[in-house]
Parts: C-alpha cells; structure tokens; sequence
C-alpha cells in the first residue's frame, strides 16, 4: 500500500481506489475499502518495540525450526531423522532443482529475510533513527511478505505424516514444536504489521 505523504490519501491495493485516511486512525477503528470492502488499515498503533521483540523471536525459531529434525522414524528397522535443509539437500541431489530452490526460499531465505527486515526497520523507528537503506529496507519488507509460507509448510508436512505413519514408526521432533511456535508467532507479526504506520512513522523522522 502506498501512501501519498501529505495529503494522507491511500491506494486500495485490491482495486486502486484512492482513499481519504483521515477520518480513520483512532484506537480500535478499521478503515475499509469503500469499493471492494478491502480492509485498508487498522487504528491501533504499532509499537515498533514490541514488533522488534516478535521479529527477532521469529528469527531464532525459524532458524532452529530449520535445522531441527522435525520427526524421527524407524523405517525397516533402520532409525532415520528428517530437517527442511536436509530435505532440501535430498531434493537438489536427486535432481529437483526448481522444487528445492523453492523450498529454500520459501521455507528458509524469505522469512529469514523479512523478519531481519522488520527487526531493523522497527528498531529504527522504535528510537526514531533514519538509518541507513530504511526506505528500501521498509520497501522490500512489504513486497517481502507474502513470500513467507511456513503456513503451507505445516499442511503439506502433515500430509506426508499421514501417509508416512501407515509404515514407520514416528517421533515428533523439536523442530516441528519450533515451526509451530514461528507460525503463531509470525501471524501476530504480520497481523500487527501496518505497511501505511510504517510509512507515516519514516516520514516523521528527522
Ligand atoms: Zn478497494
């Protein structure tokens, strides 16, 4: 979403309308899309600290939910333990380059990325420090976000513990409890996330 600086009009990213913000920005407030009924920003005001703290605790869990296994099995007899990177590692050697590469980036480099992003950009804003690449970080993190898919992680794991659970026998790993934890986590960080008070914010700064 884009905000025109002075005016305080704001373009529905759903259907273009250019919308007058004003009346809107009290605590408990949700300004919709007169159009398309888009939600367009919600009045509550973001503590930029509080956002800090909830990226960085995204940033440790998506880091561990990587590199721990996310179940162990025993498979014929043999015990075996599985991770995302090892998966991915799996996937690019046997070939599957573009499943592989989209796994790194969606499970791995993305929220990697986003959540370092929202760290510095709400750290910056936090002390009211125009930091060096605030905007293009601020830039990138809104493009950023619909790249993170832990979401479609959990579902399509699920899936194949369903299917795997007929033939082995299966431990849950710590792994699993940390994606869970980043998904909770990073859904109440972009929830809270308003690109438009972000934006607003930057402008504010000297
Ligand atoms: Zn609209």
């Amino acid at each position: 979403m884009k905000s025109v600086e002075s005016s305080k009009l704001t373009i529905c990213p759903s259907c273009d309308l250019l919308v007058d913000t004003r009346p809107h920005c009290r605590a408990g407030n949700v300004l919709v899309c007169p159009r398309c009924k888009h939600v367009l920003a919600r009045g509550s005001r973001v503590r930029f600290s509080s956002q800090l703290a909830l990226a960085l605790s995204c940033l440790v869990m998506v880091i561990l939910a990587n590199t721990y296994p996310l179940l162990s099995f025993t498979f014929l007899g043999i015990p075996s333990s599985a991770n995302i990177l090892r998966g991915t590692v799996l996937l690019l050697e046997h070939g599957y380059y573009l499943v592989g590469f989209s796994v790194v980036i969606a499970s791995f480099l993305a929220p990697i990325i986003l959540f370092c992003l929202i760290s510095y950009t709400s750290f910056s804003l936090s002390i009211g420090w125009k930091s060096p690449g605030l905007a293009t970080a601020l830039h990138f993190q809104d493009d950023l976000i619909h790249w993170s898919m832990i979401e479609v992680y959990i579902v399509s794991f699920l899936v194949a513990l369903v299917k795997l659970i007929e033939y082995a026998d299966i431990d849950l790993g710590y792994g699993l409890w940390c994606i869970c934890i980043t998904l909770v986590l990073s859904t109440r960080l972009i929830q809270r996330l308003e690109p438009a008070e972000y934006w607003e914010r930057y402008v504010h700064i000297r």
